[in-house]
């Protein structure tokens, strides 16, 4: 079984309009404080071995290298990886990243990089609230490859204010032009709380139809399939040996630790997340008593149904021996009337051992997985 090691970096140069993550604006006596109580938080958690570290935000590189790479160390002690899979990702801002960053980052064990890069042009970038320019992310690709990291993602973002189909286009071209390993294309969602919440509370037709969000995603998956890149999970793409192998373990409904604030977990049944309060987390992970957050125990066929949610994101889609094995059900006996529905609709397709969406299908993923959940 794999088991993934995540590691939740709060802070960031400046936060961004759309985001809704658990962030916080840099400040260097808070950030040091941060890593102190990560350190604490790493150190109650049971020793045991781990398939995949993810270092994520945030942004883990407002930490200067020297003080991420010893980090990566004490995890590494703490959560050794197995012989089968060695895969430690870093999530970057291409706007912070040092000439030697990625070298310092091989030599601790880091094999590929996620670089936030959202849109190559850069009034889109603006818009979205990121300060780094195309020639950054050009930079940040050629130092990842002369540092020899295996893969180098790049996240695009479709659906942002002002964007065109020609100027998405271009976006993917660039990136395909880089030759990365594996790109991640998410549609722009609007999340509550945030100042792009407000902004489409005023002027909604600043933003992307849902028409148009269909059409740019459509464009995603022929552009990046002309040039090589298999599509294995909604919005992830990847040339060949190149998928996110901690990410894989999510979708496979597999188990993982999460540190830091916000931070879920997923064991034995268990999904577990930590408070969003930075102070409260703090304060706790320091003081060694438990970190405030909720846990619900997945049983029967609200586990079920996760699963097939989460093994419906990707391209293998639920493949029904594996769900008998494993949760001892038969997908398509017990949720005979969805598979029917949504296969009538041509958002679902079989063969005689998975069930899984199709290009149509993936254009309205979350109403299709959301009809298996509310069977549970
Ligand atoms: S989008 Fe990324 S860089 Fe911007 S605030 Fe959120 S976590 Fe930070």
């Amino acid at each position: 079984m794999r088991f993934g090691v995540y590691v939740h970096f709060a802070f960031c140069p400046y936060v961004c309009p759309y985001c809704d993550f658990a962030k916080w604006p840099y400040r260097a006596s808070e950030a040091r404080r941060y890593l102190d109580a990560l350190d604490a938080e790493l150190m109650r958690e049971p020793s045991r071995s781990a398939t995949t570290i993810y270092l994520g935000g945030g942004t883990p590189n407002t930490y200067d290298a020297g003080t991420l790479c010893a980090f990566v160390e004490r995890v590494r002690a703490h959560f050794p990886l197995t012989e089968s899979w060695q895969e430690i990702t870093v999530e970057v801002n291409p706007e912070l990243v040092k000439l030697r960053d990625f070298a310092d980052y091989r030599a601790a064990g880091v094999t590929r990089v996620s670089v936030g890069v959202q849109s190559f042009d850069e009034r889109e970038t603006r818009t979205l609230g990121r300060r780094h320019t195309p020639g950054d992310v050009r930079e940040t690709v050629l130092r990842a490859r002369n540092a020899k990291l295996e893969s180098v993602n790049l996240d695009l973002i479709f659906g942002i204010p002002g964007q065109t189909s020609r100027s998405w286009r271009t976006s993917l071209e660039t990136a395909i032009a880089l030759e990365v390993d594996h790109v991640s294309a998410y549609g722009l969602t609007i999340e509550e709380g945030t100042r792009f919440a407000k902004l489409y509370a005023r002027e909604p037709q600043q933003f992307a139809s849902d028409e148009t969000q269909a059409e740019f995603y459509e464009i995603a998956i022929d552009m990046l399939a002309a040039a090589g890149y298999e599509q294995y999970e909604i919005s992830n793409f990847a040339r060949p040996g190149h998928r996110s192998v901690h990410n894989e373990n999510y979708w496979n409904n597999g188990e993982y630790v999460g540190l830091g604030v916000g931070a879920a977990s997923y064991r034995q049944g268990v999904r577990s997340v930590h408070t969003r309060s930075l102070g409260d987390y703090v304060r706790a992970a320091l003081s060694g008593v438990p970190i405030p957050g909720e846990s619900e125990r997945l049983e029967g066929k609200r586990r079920v149904g996760e699963a097939i949610m989460l093994a419906l994101r990707t391209a293998q889609g639920v493949r029904l021996d594996a769900f008998k094995e494993r949760y001892g059900i038969d997908v398509l006996e017990d949720y005979a009337p969805v598979v029917a529905t949504y296969a009538a609709a041509g958002f679902l397709e079989r063969d005689t051992n998975a069930v899984r969406l199709t290009r149509r299908g993936r254009l309205v993923a979350n109403e299709v997985c959301g009809a298996f959940l509310a069977l549970t």
